[in-house]
């Protein structure tokens, strides 16, 4: 009994001595590190408050000067945005941790101006009737891919799950077993066509499906065909699938359509670069396909998205089902996919869509920025040969030739590579590049030209002597 209340008598020390909200809002340095308004400040004191009395009352009380401490350093990070422009030079250039798909100035400017005003994106100005806000992009993509319409949502997972619900609910669809893939995220295909109503037929191997498999498969109860490509990964070896055209071939016979998830939304060859061919839109429309679906944020290298193209009635089905709504693209999204669209459109894409720039750039350009800023970087550092890869469920194992910046850290005060990579991860700018051994490397094929200042400046920042930790 004794113990007992000498327990409670500490806590209601503990209590007694726990800063009130009142306290914490009065005292300058805390009002002095946020630019939150009293009632969003106290709000936020009010949480730890409350958190910190529960830690009191389970026995692990914290004094005065560690809540003060805390409040500070939650005001402060409060303080800072996080979703702030970093440099990419991991040397992955569809990063998906880092955003995906950089977009072109052209395009920011598009989805900036899109979003600060109004648009006339369901009226015709000619005849002020009602008129489609698929128009703009439908008519660019028809020029780019051959398809009779397009619809755009959210992202391509969305634009799968209404293309099978509109297509394929209370239906069967066939796929191929050596494409019945997790995308990433926990986005399953036979998942996503159990949730849209439809039911899966698998057919063939995980390594070897032929046309032949689908033929003997498709009866009464068949809605499609479809293909996924499977992005992220390459069976090698004893492998065989069928083509979009053999496929489109055995739908036709039976009157039904064959889907075929393309992913990366390329709307250009990736051989004149020296990677593999990645199937196009194009190719897909043009080998018979009666829908595409596709990124806008992967090789498209536009805003995230996801297109739909095809048939014209098909696509028209798809855009009236109650799911389109709730995945609908909004203007702003329109605006960057069309702005994105036209430098494919106009022939300019490869000097305009970042994610081609990083793509074409020659391993001498790269080198040769590199060695520009080893030999302006007043701490040592060296230009090593190293690959970049594309990255975003493109050509898996596919590499590009680079040269990156090699940040040795032994010579560096005894930082090690981890400690480096951080503080430049958590700079004024942040840089993320990769760790080699004890060295970091930052790879200049994924950092755009017009970037090189930018990371020269955040490097120094870091490797002054003397540079605190949080810049
Ligand atoms: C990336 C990808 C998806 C998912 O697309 P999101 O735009 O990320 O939703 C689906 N299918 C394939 C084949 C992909 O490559």
């Amino acid at each position: 009994m004794a113990k007992k209340a000498a327990t409670s008598d500490t806590q209601a020390n503990g209590l007694r001595a726990l800063p009130s909200v009142a306290a914490l809002l009065a005292d300058p340095a805390i009002r002095a590190a946020t630019s939150l308004s009293p009632a969003g400040l106290t709000e936020l004191l009010q949480g730890i408050v409350g958190e910190e009395r529960a830690a009191l009352l389970g026995g692990r009380p914290s004094t005065r000067a560690e809540i003060r401490e805390r409040v500070l350093a939650e005001v402060t990070r409060f303080e800072r945005p996080r979703l702030l422009p970093v440099i990419n030079a991991t040397g992955v250039i569809i990063h998906t941790n880092l955003g995906r798909a950089p977009v072109s100035a052209e395009t920011a400017a598009a989805l900036a101006s899109a979003a600060m005003g109004s648009v006339a994106l369901e009226i015709d100005a000619e005849t002020n009737q009602r008129g489609g806000r698929m128009r703009e992009v439908s008519d660019l993509m028809r020029v780019l891919t051959g398809a009779e319409a397009t619809l755009v949502v959210n992202n391509n997972a969305a634009a799968i799950l209404l293309v099978l619900s509109a297509v394929a609910a209370g239906r069967s669809v066939i796929l191929s077993r050596g494409e019945a893939v997790e995308i990433g995220g926990g986005f399953r295909i036979p998942d996503v066509l159990r949730q849209s109503g439809a039911t899966l037929v698998e057919v063939g191997t995980t390594n070897r499906t032929y046309a032949r498999d689908y033929a003997a498969a498709v009866d009464v109860g068949t809605a499609a065909l479809l293909k996924v490509h499977p992005s992220n990964f390459k069976v090698m070896g004893f492998t065989h699938a069928a083509t979009v055209e053999e496929l489109a071939e055995i739908a036709t016979t039976h009157g039904v359509p064959v889907i075929d998830d393309q992913g990366s939304g390329a709307l250009l060859s990736t051989t004149p670069f020296g990677l593999r061919s990645e199937p196009t839109i194009g190719d897909s429309i043009r080998s018979g396909a009666a829908i595409v679906t596709a990124s806008g944020d992967k090789l498209l290298g536009g805003p995230q998205a996801g297109l739909i193209l095809g048939k014209r009635d098909l696509v028209e089905r798809i855009a009236a089902h109650p799911l389109a709504r709730a995945v609908r693209a909004d203007k702003s999204c329109l605006a960057g996919i069309a702005q994105t669209l036209r430098h494919y459109a106009d022939g300019t894409a490869v000097q305009r869509v970042p994610v081609w720039r990083m793509i074409a750039a020659t391993p001498q350009e790269v080198r040769d920025r590199a060695e520009r800023l080893c030999g302006q970087l007043s701490q040592r550092s060296r230009v090593l040969p190293v690959d970049s890869t594309v990255g975003g469920g493109a050509l898996p194992g596919e590499t590009l030739p680079s040269s990156a910046l090699a940040l040795e850290t032994s010579q560096l005060d005894g930082d090690s590579a981890d400690a480096l990579a951080r503080r430049l991860r958590t700079g004024r700018t942040p840089v993320f590049g990769r760790i080699d051994g004890d060295r970091v490397l930052l790879d200049l094929r994924t950092v755009l030209p017009e970037d090189d200042e930018a990371l020269l400046a955040a490097v120094e920042a870091v490797l002054a002597p003397h540079a605190s930790p949080q810049l």
